[in-house]
């Protein structure tokens, strides 16, 4: 499933960065982070920046139901 989430594009990719990073058949460099949420250590297909926050998988989809 290809997906583009908007909140890869928030953190700051390049729309292109992000398109050639989704349809790369290369394992993505995965970033480690620490779940706003729950403080659990997550990785995520992007790097993280200050201020945002990084959820894990788990989190990211709670919160995203509640848009
Ligand atoms: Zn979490």
């Amino acid at each position: 499933m290809v997906k583009i989430l908007c909140k890869d594009i928030n953190s700051g990719l390049r729309l292109e960065a992000v398109i050639k990073m989704y349809r790369s058949r290369e394992p993505r460099e995965m970033h480690k982070a620490i779940c706003a949420d729950c403080g659990k250590e997550c990785e995520v297909p992007f790097k993280p920046q200050n201020g945002r926050p990084v959820y894990c998988k788990d989190c990211y989809q709670k919160h995203r139901r509640r848009y």
